[in-house]
């Protein structure tokens, strides 16, 4: 049903007004000022229609036009105002004000009624514009096939969190991830599979991401994650659960088991010697590629000191955390 505010500070034109909005099917909010009815249009599911007295205490139609207009423009409320006065330079400082049509006192019931349906149809077209523009907004900055972010999407969100990491002296990962010889499973189960396959790794890989984790489709069969806050061990970590919860278990579609695999590049945003985001992505790459080069189905970490290995395998960055462990609780 459809809600309607009124604001009106007259006793009897008050009922009048809401006896026959409510015989007309509509659900009517009634407030008695101008003061009243700001703070009501103010609320979150304030009504999106109202009907407003010119002169009312406290606050009159006009400077309730006023400031509903002053705030956000979404989503729209339609505002006519009711007013005994009819010449042109009132009727002109009224839509001045910011309402949307105008209403002479007494009202004439059936002109009322075709305003209020002028306006139903001025606000549904704009949900309609709004709902539009938003699965625009969706389809520019998510993969179709995945629901992940896009490309252009991530790397936006990777700038962003660079940026925070760098202000904040905090530690970021990135992993790049490249399924194993996709092209294999294309070729030999089609492209539905294929497909069916990249869709089920995003399932899987999800729940081992924390809420602030970001995960995108950076190229065909390749995917980008960002991870805030996280260091070297902990990024080691979660990019070893994801190459472990890929290949445990072949992936079913179409009646086919495929078994697959995928290798990770790691790298490291340390705030103490900060890198732009090409070179973050370059690190990760070349680690990608060493873990590809390395024999596959594995992780590489892109080290961070000077020393004369430039990558570590997920075993050696998880052994040595170990060793650390045992090392500083004498286990
Ligand atoms: P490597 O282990 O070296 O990564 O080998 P690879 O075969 O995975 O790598 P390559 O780059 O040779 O092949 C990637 C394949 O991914 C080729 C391309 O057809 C396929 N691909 C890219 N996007 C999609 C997609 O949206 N759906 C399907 N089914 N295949 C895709
Ligand atoms: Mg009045
Ligand atoms: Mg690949
Ligand atoms: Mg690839």
């Amino acid at each position: 049903m459809v809600q309607i505010l009124i604001a009106e500070d007259d006793p009897v034109s008050r009922r009048l007004l809401e006896i026959t909005l409510r015989k007309w099917g509509y659900e009517v909010v009634v407030t008695c000022d101008g003061e009243e009815a700001w703070q009501r249009l103010q609320q979150e599911d304030a009504p999106r229609l109202a009907i407003l007295d010119w002169m009312m205490p406290k606050m009159d139609g006009l400077e309730v036009c006023r400031k509903v207009r002053a705030q956000k423009a979404e989503p729209y409320t339609y505002l006519i105002l009711l007013t005994a006065k009819g010449q042109k330079e009132d009727i002109v400082a009224g839509l001045e004000s910011g309402a949307d049509d105008y209403v002479t006192k007494p009202f004439h019931a059936h002109e009322l009624r075709v305003r209020l349906r002028a306006g139903e149809r001025i606000l549904d077209l704009q949900a309609k514009l709004i709902e539009a523009r938003e699965a625009l907004r969706v389809q520019a900055t998510h993969d179709f096939l995945t629901g992940l972010w896009n490309r252009a999407a991530i790397f936006d969100l990777l700038r962003q969190e660079l940026a925070r990491a760098e202000r904040e002296k905090r530690m970021l990962a990135i992993a790049v991830m490249d399924l194993d010889h996709f092209k294999c499973i294309n070729d030999t189960y089609g492209h539905l599979v294929g497909d069916t396959v990249l869709r089920e790794t995003v399932q899987r890989i999800r729940p081992l991401l924390r809420i602030y984790d970001a995960l995108g489709r950076y190229g065909g069969e390749e995917f980008l994650l960002v991870l805030p806050g996280c260091d070297a061990l902990e990024a080691v970590r979660v990019a070893e659960r994801i190459r472990v919860e890929i290949c445990q278990t072949p992936i079913k579609a179409e009646g086919k088991e495929v078994a697959v695999t995928c290798s990770l590049g790691v790298a490291i945003f340390d705030p103490a010697r900060p890198m732009d985001m090409d070179a973050c992505i370059r690190t990760a790459d070349r680690a990608l590629y060493q873990a590809k080069s390395n024999g596959r189905n594995r992780v590489e970490l892109a080290a961070t000191t000077d020393g004369k290995r430039k990558f570590l395998s997920a075993h050696e960055v998880l052994a040595h955390a170990e060793q650390d462990l045992s090392y500083r609780t004498g286990r």
